[in-house]
């Protein structure tokens, strides 16, 4: 079942997005080579908490961090850990959710450490569009499936591997509500969008294939053939003006 959120309900949740929104502008300005992804998940944490709202993610599922931080070829889930540092040449992906008043945000973005390469800065450009592309699609009367398929036009067409097995979701009350939002799809199927409805567009994308597998750790999700994987969200609201990104800092 689809939630509609009403006015008061999206206010709450504007501010749920904001926080997140702030936690990973803080976290793309304070990534640097040399530091462990566990240090950057405290200044997530420090951040969220402070602003009196709470972590979306931290013991979700037994999730133990505060953000997701996933380097290089990992696509997802990458759990904070002090024996992990980044390093110069990096792309890190970090998804943050906050929760307040009873609602959650969940933004993501994949920031480049220091000098990258060519493949990896046209990755980020091409993943991040693919999102607007997403977002631009979501209006009152559109349906899931064509902000599916404008990512998944987007990505293809330039020669990415659209990830298939983890896509976008509902959000609201909780971190994952109905619909799904695949990043891959038939434009003019699924779900149609009325005004209220919320949910998180987020391209996982990756250099080359779009095969994925697990690591032993149980969260970790890789690119199956070691490419470069990339990850742009934000949470949305569909309104009768367009959609508005709740996220936003
Ligand atoms: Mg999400």
């Amino acid at each position: 079942m689809v939630s509609v959120k009403s006015s008061t309900d999206l206010a709450k949740m504007r501010e749920a997005g904001r926080i997140s929104g702030r936690a990973l502008k803080l976290a793309g300005e304070s990534i640097k080579a040399g530091m462990t992804t566990k240090a950057l998940d405290k200044i997530i944490h420090d951040y969220i908490v402070g602003c009196g709202a709470k972590p979306s993610f931290l013991g979700y599922g037994g999730f133990p961090g505060s953000a997701c931080i996933s380097i290089n070829d990992e696509v997802i889930h990458g759990i904070p850990s002090h024996k992990r540092r980044i390093a110069e040449g990096d792309i890190v992906s970090v998804d943050v959710g906050a929760c307040i008043n009873g609602f959650h945000g969940d933004t993501c973005a994949t920031f480049a450490v220091g000098k990258v390469s060519d493949e990896a800065k046209k990755l980020l450009e091409v993943t991040e569009a693919s999102l607007y592309e997403g977002i631009k699609a979501a209006q009152v009367g559109a349906r899931i499936g064509d902000v599916s398929h404008a990512v998944e036009e987007y990505c293809v067409s330039r020669g990415y591997g659209v990830v298939r097995q983890y896509c976008g979701h509902g959000i609201g009350r909780e971190l994952h509500e109905s619909p799904e939002v695949p990043n891959y799809g038939k434009a003019g199927h699924g779900v149609r969008l009325v005004s209220g409805m919320t949910f998180c567009v987020e391209p996982m994308i990756n250099v080359k294939g779009e095969g994925i597998r697990v690591l032993n750790d149980g969260w970790t999700v890789v690119t199956k053939d070691g490419s470069l994987s990339a990850h742009f969200e934000h949470a949305i609201a569909i309104t009768p003006n367009g959609p508005v990104i709740l996220t936003e800092p």
